[in-house]
Order: structure tokens, then sequence, then C-alpha cells
């Protein structure tokens, strides 16, 4: 998927998972959603497309890194990074959950570019809207 889309489903679940009910209870929540939901496409040369950026390894050592330093972001960070994950496992090319292992895992239903990205896009978008009025009500 793309990046909006990972943004507008990882910084639902993060805000879906944790709750916040202040404008500054929200913000590590927005800012460590919207981090969790695109680090993984930062990838550094030599661990491959949908490598290590995309395991379980990652999620582990960079949701403690971030516990060190924001601690009220990383919850958030790990929602939205898991669903990154997640939504990029729907997809055609694999991803290496349980790097280092060389085998990824694909479901292979849907292209990252194409209808399913708006359509989750669009899901993300109204999941994240029903949010803030629910935890606003
Ligand atoms: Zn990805």
């Amino acid at each position: 998927m793309l990046a909006k889309t990972h943004i507008a489903v990882g910084v639902a679940a993060a805000y879906s998972i944790v709750r916040p009910e202040t404008a500054a209870e929200a913000l590590p929540v927005i800012v460590g959603g919207a981090l969790g939901s695109l680090i993984c496409d930062f990838e550094f040369k030599g661990f491959g497309h949908r490598g290590f950026s995309h395991s379980l390894l990652a999620l582990v050592l960079e949701t403690a890194i971030l516990q060190l330093l924001v601690p009220s972001a990383a919850l958030p960070f790990a929602a939205a990074f898991a669903s990154h994950v997640l939504l990029d496992i729907t997809n055609k090319k694999s991803v290496r959950l349980f790097y280092p292992a060389k085998w990824g895992i694909c479901l292979g239903w849907f292209y990252a570019d194409r209808l399913a990205n708006k359509a989750f896009a669009t899901i993300g978008i109204i999941w994240l809207l029903l949010t803030f009025i629910m935890i606003r009500t």
C-alpha cells in the first residue's frame, strides 16, 4: 500500500488502541502512529525491500527505543507499525516478518497501488473519523 493509506490506517489503529482524551494525549498518538505507519518503508541498502524494516525484530527494537525516548508514543508506534505490516502482507510481494529468516509471507490478494490501496485508504480515513467522534462523545 502507499504512504497515505498506511498513515490513515496506522493512525486510526493507534488512536483506537490508546484512546487519548486530551489534545496533549493525542499528540504523541498521532505522531507515534504516523511514524510507525511510515518507518517500515525507510529501508537500508543490503536489507532488501520488505526485509528487516518490516520484521517483528524491527518492531520490537524500534518500539523499545521509542519507549526509552518518548514512552507515550511507543504503543501508538507499535500499533501503526503492525498495521503497516498487516496491510503489506495482503500484497503480492512478500514481507520477511521473521527476518533474518530468508522466507517471507504474502497473501497475494492485492497490488500495492491499485483499487485495494484506495479502498484501504478510505476505510482508514472513515475509521479515524469515527474514532475521533466516538472518543469525543
Ligand atoms: Zn511496507
